[in-house]
């Protein structure tokens, strides 16, 4: 079996029949057993007495720094019930109480994932997708009455017309279309072209569209390349703020790029050597993604499989 990528690997017990029992996740909620994950402004909160862990808090924390925000309960790991909490409302001295000295602060989930074990960065992806999906989501969409949290927050519940309203999760494709021994590799206009890096081309999948549609599609769009097979590779959770990264090597069926100017500053080929050593770091002018992406290991398992094509 793989490994999972960073962001997937949560260990947690979702707890789908607990979580529809509203009297044992009120009791959870006050356990002095139970542990709370706070986050400010979507960023996670860390502790370093040992090596970097999660900051999990207690009910007793939760009460004596007066956080009313609904707690969301993630899960349940070992018979402890794990909950997000969203401290954003805080002032600064009581968000200050939670991190008072340099043991603790509030990290960006990004970076928090990076110094994390696997399975504490699957739960910092829970965690930031729970949170700010109950944020943008208050009001009904069909009524436009306010909602209210269900299922520990697995749902949001409509008083006035009984809607049902679920999280959202994006499914976007990445790809690494390969030709013979080259490979197509992108820079999109912004954070990646400002860093001078190339990455597997992406994008969001459409209503009503196949994986590998959405992938032909995004490839034409971006870099005029038709492309026949698709193969799916694996896929990765991306809480900015609640992709499904899915990942796919292609096949080009034609070699001469027209790319999208407005969306891309560059697309080219770039070979297997150029690839593999850029992968450790050593290419003079290719830059690619670290291995907290998908991309990476895109990338990574084309270059090292020539018959994989
Ligand atoms: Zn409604």
């Amino acid at each position: 079996m793989k490994q999972p990528h960073v962001f997937a690997g949560n260990p947690l017990d979702r707890g789908d029949q607990q979580r529809r029992d509203e009297e044992w996740l009120q009791a959870q909620s006050q356990s002095p057993n139970s542990r709370f994950l706070p986050l400010r402004n979507l960023d996670i909160l860390l502790d370093r007495r040992s090596d970097i862990r999660l900051g999990w808090i207690d009910a007793a924390e939760v009460r004596r720094l007066n956080i009313t925000a609904a707690p969301l309960f993630l899960g349940i790991s070992d018979g402890v019930s794990r909950f997000a909490i969203d401290v954003s409302e805080l002032n600064d001295q009581a968000a200050g109480e939670l991190v008072p000295n340099e043991t603790r602060w509030f990290e960006e989930a990004r970076d928090a994932a990076m110094a994390l074990s696997l399975a504490e960065a699957g739960i910092v992806a829970q965690a930031r997708m729970q949170i700010d999906w109950h944020a943008r989501h208050r009001f009904c969409g069909v009524c436009g009455e306010q909602t209210h949290i269900a299922r520990g927050g697995q749902m949001r519940l409509c008083p006035s017309c009984n809607s049902n309203h679920f999280p959202r999760t994006d499914p976007v494709i990445i790809v690494v279309v390969g030709h013979g021994d080259d490979c197509l590799l992108g820079q999109s206009r912004g954070r990646l072209s400002r860093l001078g890096w190339y990455s597997a081309l992406a994008g969001f999948v459409d209503q009503a569209e196949s994986i590998e549609e959405a992938v032909r599609r995004e490839v034409r769009e971006e870099s005029g390349i038709e492309v026949g097979d698709v193969q799916y590779h694996s896929s990765q959770p991306w809480p900015f703020p609640s992709s499904l990264m899915i990942g796919c090597h292609a096949q080009a069926l034609t070699t001469e790029i027209h790319h999208d100017e407005e969306e891309m500053a560059d697309v080219r080929w770039w070979n297997r050597a150029d690839a593999l050593s850029a992968l450790q770091g050593r290419h003079p002018d290719l830059k690619l993604p670290g291995p907290i992406a998908i991309a990476h290991h895109l990338i990574k398992s084309w270059a090292e499989n020539p018959t994989a094509d």
